[in-house]
């Protein structure tokens, strides 16, 4: 009897991938993990060989910055690597939203028939941007927001070929507050040097609100879309909020990409709500960093930087430690996830929203 209870245990330990424990900073290198947001807009390769190191699998999107020149390059620096490196980078592409013929069914055609041949490398999802809402404006000068009903033959499109949509749709909260009201620094310091994009400055724009709910509007539009909104949805200041829109949503996943600082800033005021969240969803958040590697990136820099990301990150959502970010003043402690939840995190649940063939 007791011999077979060892045996019991000692199967479960290594069948069940001691699933119950929680992983430590010597785990980091074992485990494979997904970055799922990235940009890859360059041919250097240094992305790849740190993500080779650290054992990270790569998804690399698309921004569309309003320049057709621009989205060819990042779609062809996009596309190398996924071809070079098959099961190590997954690329989804944008397109660009030009206005001219906006309203026409030649406008949807024309960017179905660009995307027919952007996907056709394999891409695994169609990125869509902050521009939808903030910057393309229709002829009579009103803003484009993401439920326009001239953006749905496209939604459609994608839907039909069985992909998700990944969204960057509005903005950090922060964007709407004075510099000197904002939580974390990464904001301030970037709505400083993009004052076009700083909506405080802007009481004409759009307002968050109208961001949010344009979003929502879409997705309760196309219930059966899958949905991944890039940085915690643009709800990154609050878990409970984000909570109600993926109550609301089923078909809608999140990437935490560029907005771990803002978890961190509320776990500095209440640990457990941010981690009883995490847990709780732990099946529709998606880890990401948002970094982009422009192609002229000194290597040896690029690559100690990324990992320093990685595992700071890593430290964050597997210990328990205390920490501190240059992002806001202040003490947090790591969420201490189980080891199951970290593994949807940074594995399983990327595969499972983005169908990837791995
Ligand atoms: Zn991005």
């Amino acid at each position: 009897m007791r011999i077979s209870l060892q045996l019991l245990l000692f199967h479960c330990l290594i069948f069940s991938g001691c699933r119950n424990g929680y992983y430590s900073e010597k785990d980091f290198g074992s485990l494979t993990k997904i970055d799922s947001h990235v940009h890859i807009n360059g041919k250097t390769g240094y992305f790849e060989e740190i993500a080779t190191e650290d054992n990270f699998i790569l998804i690399t999107l698309g921004v569309d910055h309003g320049d057709s020149a621009n989205i060819s390059r990042q779609h062809e620096s996009a596309g190398y690597s996924a071809q070079k490196h098959p099961g190590r980078v997954f690329y989804g592409p944008t397109f660009l939203f030009d206005t001219a013929g906006w309203g026409t069914p030649d406008w949807s055609s024309k960017v179905i028939s660009g995307l027919e041949k952007d996907l056709s490398q394999g891409g695994i999802t169609v990125k869509i941007w902050k521009n939808i809402g903030m910057t393309v404006r229709d002829r009579s000068g009103r803003f484009i927001m993401v439920d326009d009903p001239g953006l749905d033959p496209v939604i459609d499109y994608i839907k039909g070929r069985g992909l998700p949509i990944t969204g960057h749709l509005g903005e950090p909260r922060n964007c709407w507050l004075p510099l000197d009201q904002m939580t974390v620094s990464s904001d301030s310091s970037y709505f400083a040097r993009n004052p076009h994009y700083h909506m405080f400055l802007h009481p004409e724009y759009p307002s968050y609100e109208d961001q949010i709910n344009a979003r929502d509007n879409m997705l309760a539009k196309h219930p059966d879309l899958t949905f991944i909104g890039c940085h915690l949805a643009s709800l990154e200041w609050n878990v409970d909020s984000l909570a109600k829109r993926l109550d609301r949503f089923p078909n809608m996943a999140v990437d935490m990409s560029a907005r771990i600082c803002h978890l961190q800033y509320q776990s500095a005021q209440d640990r457990k709500r941010v981690r009883d969240f995490c847990i709780r969803y732990q099946d529709r958040l998606l880890y990401g960093t948002d970094v982009g590697d422009s192609g002229n990136s000194d290597s040896e820099q690029f690559k100690k930087s990324m990992h320093a990301t990685w595992l700071d990150d890593w430290k964050y959502f597997t210990s328990d430690e205390e920490m501190t970010s240059d992002k806001f003043r202040g003490r947090f402690s790591g969420l201490k996830l189980p080891k199951d939840v970290v593994e949807k995190i940074y594995y399983s649940n990327a595969v499972k929203w983005y169908k990837l063939g791995i």
